[in-house]
């Protein structure tokens, strides 16, 4: 094989390409249909009919009523509008959330906290784990909102939810979750699970970027914050992203669709690569070792950065992310992996596989087949050296 044409795509996590069949949905929207969902003429009722659709398609999907379905720009506005929603609509309390969650999510409450919201920010076990005995000792009188992820975006560790939601449900707090990375590879049922708030992102499940969904159960006290033209029952009002709506509705469609074999494909694959990285000196898994998502791979590789060894492997033509991902020019160690108790050294070392739909047992196996060289190369050449050697 010639490896300047390789090009394997190892970070679903980060995104996911665009459906063929997805586009082809899209498209009349981005041309003939081109109608303002409000207004009145045919070319606007269709784009009416197939926003309609598309909200349907996605209240299914989590077993919600389509009225209960609010389309976003992306899983950061879902994350902001329902946290700071509830916040404003109480005026004052209590939030608890995770170490671990999105900066999504931990922003939006640092920034609650500055206009005098108290906020919990939850310990999480080794593996990135919330345990439920942990969120019912956090609760106060005064809380208002409980927000835990469904499956961490780093390492894939997947939250007791329906624990925690029937604990919000008895004391009557509202529970939201960031499903983000979980949606389409794990079963959510809002009913199921008690959750009163749920987030997703369209370009996480081969849908549209610039497109995402907050779920709000029916009588939820929850405050807009931007106003205008009284759309999206005047929770996001705008005109609407019709084309990335009917995307994101038709991926949702096709991502529930497959879940299954998705799941039990991507798992496989993912279990060989763990086995086969875990045969390599000096390196660890991190996360969950089952209560995992089905395509996240997250390890810590001993005398290496993170960063050295993703422009190593783009080299041999393989796409990968790190916990060290240098966001905003910062080059702090992930704080999901310092949450679970990681030295900055181990944390640094961190790389993570997201595998998706198109990654096959070749890519399992050619990844397997550099990855020996590029660590032992990198070692050589690192200044972290072992404290004997
Ligand atoms: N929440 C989680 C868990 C994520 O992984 C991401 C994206 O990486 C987001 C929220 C933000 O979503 P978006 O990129 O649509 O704003």
């Amino acid at each position: 094989m010639n490896k300047r044409f390789i090009f394997i795509y190892m970070d679903h996590g980060a995104t996911t390409p665009l459906r063929e069949e997805v586009l082809e949905t899209m498209l009349p929207y981005l041309k003939e249909n081109f109608g303002n969902p409000s207004s009145v003429y045919s070319i606007a009722r269709e784009a009416r009919k197939a926003v309609e659709d598309a909200r349907e398609k996605v209240a299914k999907a989590i077993g919600a009523d389509p009225q209960e379905i609010i389309f976003t720009s992306g899983g950061t506005e879902a994350d902001n509008m329902a946290i700071r929603g509830i916040a404003t609509a109480k005026g004052k309390g209590h939030i608890i959330t995770s170490s671990i969650e999105h900066h999504a999510v931990l922003d939006t409450c640092h920034a609650l906290e500055k206009e005098g919201f108290a906020v919990t920010y939850l310990e999480v076990d080794k593996y990135g784990m919330v345990h439920p005995e942990v969120v019912e000792k956090a609760i106060t009188d005064d809380t208002i909102l409980i927000s835990i992820m469904a499956a961490n975006n780093e390492v894939g560790t997947i939250q007791p939810l329906k624990e925690i939601g029937r604990l919000a449900a008895e004391k009557g707090i509202t529970f939201h979750t960031d499903a983000v990375q979980a949606i389409g590879n794990m079963p959510l049922d809002v009913n199921e699970l008690n959750i009163d708030l749920l987030s997703l992102s369209g370009h996480k499940f081969y849908g549209p970027k610039g497109i995402g969904v907050l779920y709000i159960r029916r009588g939820t006290k929850i405050r807009p914050f931007f106003f205008g033209g009284g759309q999206e029952k005047k929770m996001r009002p705008g005109t609407e992203n019709v084309a990335g709506i009917v995307g994101l509705g038709r991926a949702i469609e096709l991502a529930i669709e497959e879940m299954p074999e998705k799941i039990r494909r991507l798992q496989a694959l993912r279990d060989k690569l763990i086995e086969g990285i875990l045969k390599l000196d000096d390196v660890r898994l991190n996360g969950h070792p089952t209560q995992r998502l089905p395509g996240n791979v997250n390890v810590s590789f001993q005398y290496i950065e993170g960063e050295s060894l993703l422009l190593s492997l783009d080299l041999k033509g393989i796409a990968a992310s790190s916990g060290s991902a240098c966001t905003s020019g910062s080059l702090d160690p992930s704080h999901v992996l310092m949450a679970m108790g990681l030295d900055h050294q181990t944390a640094h070392g961190s790389l993570r596989l997201t595998l998706g739909r198109d990654n096959t047992e070749e890519d399992v196996e050619y990844f397997l087949k550099v990855i020996p060289e590029v660590v032992e190369r990198l070692r050589k050449m690192s200044s972290i050296k072992k404290a004997n050697s």
